[in-house]
């Protein structure tokens, strides 16, 4: 693979176009900083354009038949499939993370392409029995219309299938911008749409370094019908504030903050396996990554012993060496970020037990890579109790009673995964009821596929991707009443 991309373009109208500005802006490896290409630096011309080849494309794209639609979206499952290891090369040289997860995520991202290649072909409509003798109801679902995607870099393709997929397959048309840290890995996305011969319009991607201006396009014009976000919880409040002026359709997928916790009847050692899988997967940078670990007090040394010893054996760096599993953070920000909540909770009376410090030996300085951190003894009064981390630390904390722990775990604004570890079937049903989260894990840390509904509860967000439910985000429900 070429370790520079040339200048690499937009995708509007069914070509491949630079900005109108002619504008551009460099992309970096954040493992050792190397600049590795060249994207368009798109602006709000650039946005108008691409929604009005959205519009343009409606009629046609949503008249096809729902057959006709699986058809493309079955080819771009199939060209995915086949481009395999170079996406996960792409990915991991812009994106950081290890070569094996870079292929997990590209299967999981083709992995929308063909569940809802099926799933277009099941909008079913009702007919409902009506009061009068002289009246039929019928629902139709149709499709929403324009959608406007924004995308976050840390699953830099997968979450973009994961709103493509189901736009298409309800009939609209899509509008995308990724994170500014990974245009390339949406170009690459996107050189599949091609492939799979989506025509013109149905699809475009718009990349920018100022992800504002785009937004504002998105949420304010009057052709956009719907606006999709993945990415912070206060990006997703601007949006949604501005989109309601226009009462568009909004779906959020936002932070979160997420309760592990283990009950002294699960074996600690395997809890603890499952426990570093999770926190470290992505090095820490997913919603879904564990942000306070709670360990019955009766089982927190071997949690902790084998916790421990499980992160001494971690390596961290460059995502095509063999055996690393610690990849690097985005950028100077996020090391920032934890450096400054790991500060906080020590200050407060956290016991650092492994970790805590930025790597810099073997040319890890020239990156953003920063070491697996275990904290204990963390309160509710820390920075980290409370705040996303979307980092390499494990915050644990201890409890005594079922009550306590539900109490704590729900103590939070976001709502988006929850973990439990427990051997009582009874137990394990009352937490899944009792946790105000959108996916609970029991004894399980992997919850997530196409065919399962994900989402946030709170400020985690609105909407749900992935199963049933994803596909429903881009449908309106039309009634018709008739009388005869
Ligand atoms: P971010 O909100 O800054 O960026 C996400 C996207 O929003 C990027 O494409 C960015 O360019 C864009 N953006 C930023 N400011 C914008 C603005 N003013 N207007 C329009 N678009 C704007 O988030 P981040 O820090 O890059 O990403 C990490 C966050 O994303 C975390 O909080 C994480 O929990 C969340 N996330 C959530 C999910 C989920 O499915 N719930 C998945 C991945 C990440």
């Amino acid at each position: 693979m070429k370790s520079h991309h040339d200048i690499s373009r937009m995708y509007i109208n069914g070509r491949w176009v630079g900005a109108n500005s002619h504008a551009t802006f460099p992309v970096y490896n954040p493992s050792n900083g190397e600049k590795i290409g060249d994207v368009a630096d798109g602006n709000r011309d650039d946005a108008q354009k691409a929604i009005h080849a959205a519009q343009e494309a409606f009629g046609l794209w949503s008249g096809r038949t729902a057959y006709a639609r699986s058809k493309y979206l079955h080819k771009a499952y199939q060209v995915m499939m086949d481009s395999k290891e170079h996406l996960a090369r792409v990915m991991t040289q812009e994106q950081g993370k290890p070569l094996k997860a870079s292929r997990g995520e590209i299967q999981y991202g083709a992995d929308f392409l063909l569940w809802y290649a099926e799933e277009a072909k099941r909008i079913y409509g009702e007919t409902i029995p009506a009061p009068r003798s002289d009246q039929r109801f019928i629902v139709l679902r149709q499709p929403v219309g324009v959608v406007a995607a924004i995308t976050p870099w840390n699953y830099p393709m997968s979450m973009i299938t994961r709103k493509v997929a189901p736009a298409l397959a309800a009939g609209c048309t899509i509008v995308l911008k990724p994170a500014e840290a990974t245009p390339l890995c949406a170009i690459e996305i996107f050189k599949i749409f091609e492939k799979a011969g989506i025509p013109a319009g149905v699809v475009n991607l718009v990349t920018a370094l100022n992800p504002a201006p785009i937004g504002e396009v998105f949420a304010t014009h009057p052709m956009i019908r719907k606006i999709t976000f993945t990415g912070s919880t206060q990006v997703g409040k601007i949006l949604a504030k501005k989109a309601a002026d226009q009462v568009k359709h909004v779906s959020l997928e936002l932070g979160g903050h997420a309760p592990f916790i283990v009950f002294e009847d699960s074996d600690p050692v395997y809890a603890a396996k499952g426990a570093v899988l999770v926190k470290f997967l992505n090095t820490g940078q997913a919603c879904i990554s564990p942000n306070r670990i709670f360990v019955h007090q009766s089982i927190i040394e071997p949690f902790i012993e084998e916790f421990k010893s499980r992160v001494s054996k971690m390596l961290a760096g460059s995502g095509f060496e063999d055996g690393v599993s610690i990849g690097p953070l985005v950028n100077d920000a996020a090391i920032q970020k934890v450096e400054r909540q790991v500060r906080d909770a020590v200050d407060q009376g956290a016991t650092l037990i492994c970790g805590g410090q930025r790597l810099k030996d073997n040319d890890l300085d020239k990156g953003f890579f920063y070491a697996p951190t275990l904290l204990g003894g963390v309160t509710p009064n820390m920075l980290i109790y409370r705040e996303e981390t979307f980092g390499p630390v494990a915050p644990v904390i201890t409890f005594n009673t079922d009550e306590e722990v539900l109490e704590m775990a729900n103590d939070t604004n976001y709502g988006l995964a929850a973990y439990v570890y427990t051997r009582s079937l009874s137990r394990a049903m009352r937490m899944f009821e009792g946790l105000r989260f959108g996916i609970v894990g029991i004894n399980d840390i992997n919850p997530t596929a196409a065919a399962a509904p994900f989402g946030g509860m709170k400020e985690s967000g609105l909407g749900r991707e992935g199963g049933r439910d994803g596909i429903a985000e881009y449908l309106e429900t039309k009634l018709g009443g008739f009388s005869i």
